[in-house]
């Protein structure tokens, strides 16, 4: 189900590193997630050069997760036996992965977060013991790596829970139209923002079929609704597919209590 890939440091046009301080198993005590917080199309060659343009000796990273989408691939970057560079004071203790991109608001794709698994069960298997997921802001004092990111790598890195948006939602984005948009609008409307989406479609009722800018406002506020962050609304993440699930629930609890205060009777 899930597509992850490998490359060496050659393979990723990685340059040598400058030095190498090594590390013994027995003083690795867990495992932590980050972001890198730029674009995801940025390449690990370009994020050593940034590094040693920093001074630094290598890529900081144990490893580095690039996500292609349809597929995830973990680059070779420090590797588990060497001091890092992507924790003040924890380069030692703690092993680091970074996955490329920005995840405040969005998840990578399952591939990607299947990768991040797969690098925690490698850093624990080389380790020999179980090593706690921890993200860099438990750390030190950052946002990395991203609220989305943060929340499911310390969530238990649930895949199910998040490939769950695939089936139906997961994926949309603006411009796309059938019948997984149809289910979209659907929902949107059992989320209390039909109004939004206009009244467009057969029954009038805005179920068109097509994402359009009414479903980009009426995704955006459905995630709003639940207390995202979020600013757009023109693509549905992972993330974004539990959030608007979240918001049904939650108009539908809202609705049950509107109802009993209708029993109440004040009229
Ligand atoms: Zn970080």
């Amino acid at each position: 189900m899930t597509d992850v890939r490998k490359q060496s440091r050659s393979q990723a046009v990685l340059a040598p590193a400058r030095s190498r301080s090594p590390v013994e198993k027995g003083e690795v005590r867990g495992f932590t997630v980050h972001h890198t917080a730029g674009p995801a199309t940025q390449t690990p060659a370009q994020i050593q050069s940034y590094h040693f343009s920093i001074g630094w000796s290598d890529v900081g990273y144990a490893r580095l997760v690039v996500d292609h989408g349809s597929y995830a691939v973990i680059v070779e970057g420090r590797g588990y036996g060497a001091e890092l560079a992507h924790a003040l004071g924890h380069n030692r203790s703690h092993l680091g992965v970074a996955v490329i991109g920005t995840y405040d608001n969005g998840l990578p794709s399952v591939h990607a977060l299947a990768a991040v698994r797969q690098c925690h069960a490698e850093a624990e298997s080389w380790a020999g013991r179980t090593l706690p997921v921890t993200g860099h802001r438990d750390l030190v004092s950052t946002g990395c790596p991203g609220d989305a990111l943060y929340a499911w790598a310390t969530g238990g890195m649930d895949l199910d829970e998040a490939a769950e948006g695939d089936e139906e939602l997961y994926g949309l984005s603006e411009g796309d139209s059938g019948e997984r948009v149809e289910g979209l609008q659907t929902t949107l409307r059992h989320a209390g923002f039909g109004d939004m989406l206009g009244d467009y479609g057969p029954r009038g009722d805005g179920v068109d079929g097509d994402y359009g800018s009414g479903t980009t406002e009426a995704v955006l506020a459905a995630r709003q609704y639940v207390g995202s962050g979020a600013t757009s609304g023109a693509r549905v993440s992972a993330i974004a597919a539990a959030q608007i699930r979240r918001a049904v629930a939650r108009r539908e609890a809202e609705r049950a209590v509107a109802g009993l205060d209708l029993d109440e009777g004040d009229c």
